[in-house]
C-alpha cells in the first residue's frame, strides 16, 4: 500500500509512506506506485506516529454515576463511591468495560496503552482479567499492566506476596505508592522492595509517587536513587509527583541533579491532577501538577496521560488526548508557538520512551507501520480546531476511520 501526500510529524513538504508486510518500507516524497500496488491519496493531511495513552486505570474506567455520583469531586468520596461500586466488578463486568473504553481509544488515535492495575485483592481478579484481555485485544490495542498496590505495599495484608504473585502471573511493570504508606520508613521499604522486584524479574516500574500536596512527599528521591544504583534507569517511570509542584527550589536543584543521573521518566495527568489536588487549600489553590516545563528543560522525559476515564475520580472523558494536552500546555505555562506545535510528543513519542517502547515505534523505514491522519497540515491546527483522527494504522492494518466534520455557516 503506498499512502501519498501526507505531511509527517509537522514538516512543511509533503511525503508519501509504503507499506509492505505490516513495515514501513520505503518514506519519501515522490514515490512511484509499483504494479498493481494499492494507492491511499492523503490529501495533504498531517500525519503523526500513533497516540500512546501512558497512564490510566482501565479496570475502573467508565463506571461514573454508578451507583452513585461524586458529588464534592474529591479523591476520598471518590473512594467512598468505588466502594459503592466494588460488589459489582467481576470478569464479566471489566471485560465489557475495557472492550468499550479500548474502542473510544481506538477512535481517537491511540494504539498503546499502559494500564495500573489494583493488586490489593487476595484473589487478583483483576489482574487475571487484564492478563486475558491483553491477549485478546493484542491485534488492536497493545497494553501494558502495571502491578498497583492501591492501599499500599508495606501497608497491606500480604502486600509484598501479592505484588510478587502479579509479576509471575505476567504483568510488565511493577508499581507502588510510598506517599500513601503508613510512615516514611514504610514508603522507602517498598520503593526498595518494588524496585528490586522489577530488577529480579527484568520488569519495567512505573510508581504512583507523591502525588499529594504535602512538600515533605519525597519518594521521587528514593525511586530515582534505586534507578541509578540498579541500573534500571529509563525502564523506571515517576507518576504524578505533584508534590514537587510544593517543594522549594533549594531542595529542587539538589534533587533535578539526581533526576538527571536516574534518567528516569515522568507521566503528569492534568486533567485529574488540576481536579484532586489543592482541595485542603484555600487561597491561593495550587494547580496540583509537576514541573513539566522544568524537566523538559533539563532533557527529562515527560508523557502526558488521563488517570481516569469518567469514573469515581473523573467524571468526564471521551478517550482522546487531546483534552489531556491542551489543558496540560495552559497548566504548565508551555504556551509557546514551537511547545503547542511539539505537544503531540508528549502522547506520542515521549510516551513511547515511558513505556519503553521506542525501538519499535515511530515512522521510519523498517519499524511497524504504525501512523494516524488528522484533519490538518500540523499539530497546532489540529490541538486548536480540535481535529478528528481520519485514519489509524496498526501494523499497516486500518482500525478506525473517520470522516472530515462538515460544517455550513449560512451567514
Ligand atoms: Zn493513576
Amino acid at each position: 500500500m503506498l499512502y501519498k501526500n501526507a505531511y509527517i510529524e509537522n514538516s512543511e513538504q509533503l511525503s508519501d509512506l509504503r507499506v509492505e508486510g505490516g513495515k514501513f518500507t520505503e518514506i519519501g516524497s515522490g514515490l512511484e506506485a509499483k504494479a498493481g500496488e494499492e494507492v491511499c491519496n492523503l490529501g495533504g493531511k498531517l500525519v503523526l506516529p500513533p497516540f500512546i495513552e501512558s497512564h490510566v486505570h482501565l479496570d475502573a474506567t467508565l463506571t461514573a454515576g454508578d451507583p452513585v455520583w461524586n458529588m464534592s469531586g474529591t479523591l476520598f468520596e471518590g473512594i467512598a463511591c468505588w466502594e459503592k461500586r466494588k460488589p459489582k466488578l467481576n470478569k464479566q463486568d471489566i471485560k465489557e468495560r475495557v472492550n468499550r473504553v479500548v474502542r473510544m481509544y481506538a477512535a481517537n488515535g491511540i494504539q498503546h496503552i499502559r494500564t495500573h492495575v489494583d493488586v490489593t485483592d487476595p484473589t487478583l481478579m483483576a489482574m487475571e482479567t487484564m492478563i486475558e484481555l491483553r491477549e485478546e485485544l493484542k491485534d488492536w490495542m497493545d497494553i501494558q499492566i502495571v502491578a498497583f498496590p492501591q492501599d499500599g505495599i508495606l501497608s497491606f495484608p500480604n502486600g509484598k506476596q501479592l505484588m510478587t504473585d502479579a509479576v509471575k502471573m505476567g504483568a510488565d511493570c511493577v508499581g507502588a505508592i510510598p506517599h500513601y504508606e503508613f510512615t516514611r520508613e514504610y514508603s522507602v521499604e517498598s520503593l526498595n522492595f518494588a524496585l528490586n522486584l522489577a530488577a529480579e524479574n527484568d520488569k519495567l516500574v512505573d510508581v504512583h509517587c507523591d502525588e499529594i500536596d504535602d512538600e515533605a512527599s519525597r519518594g521521587l528521591e528514593t525511586v530515582a536513587c534505586r534507578a541509578l544504583e540498579l541500573g534500571l534507569f529509563d525502564k523506571v517511570t515517576a507518576s504524578h509527583t505533584t508534590a514537587m509542584h510544593s517543594y522549594n527550589n533549594a531542595y529542587m536543584l539538589r534533587l533535578m541533579r539526581l533526576l538527571k543521573l536516574s534518567r528516569i521518566n515522568f507521566v503528569a495527568n492534568p486533567l485529574v491532577n488540576t481536579h484532586l489536588q489543592g482541595r485542603v487549600d484555600t487561597y491561593p489553590k495550587r494547580r496540583g501538577i509537576t514541573r513539566v516545563k522544568e524537566l523538559t528543560a533539563e532533557g527529562l522525559n515527560v508523557s502526558f496521560g488521563h488517570d481516569d476515564i469518567f469514573d469515581p475520580w473523573y467524571p468526564m472523558g471521551s478517550g482522546s488526548l487531546r483534552d489531556v494536552v491542551f489543558l496540560g500546555l495552559h497548566v504548565t505555562q508551555m504556551m509557546g508557538y514551537e511547545d503547542i506545535m511539539n505537544s503531540y510528543r508528549f502522547i506520542s513519542t515521549n510516551a513511547a520512551k515511558t513505556l519503553h517502547i521506542q525501538d519499535s515505534y515511530g515512522i521510519e523505514a523498517g519499524k511497524p507501520a504504525g501512523f494516524i491522519v488528522m484533519d490538518a497540515k500540523n499539530y497546532y491546527d489540529a490541538l486548536n480546531h480540535d481535529s478528528a483522527v481520519l485514519l489509524s494504522v496498526k501494523d499497516g492494518k486500518t482500525i478506525a476511520q473517520a470522516k472530515a466534520a462538515e460544517r455550513e455557516v449560512l451567514f
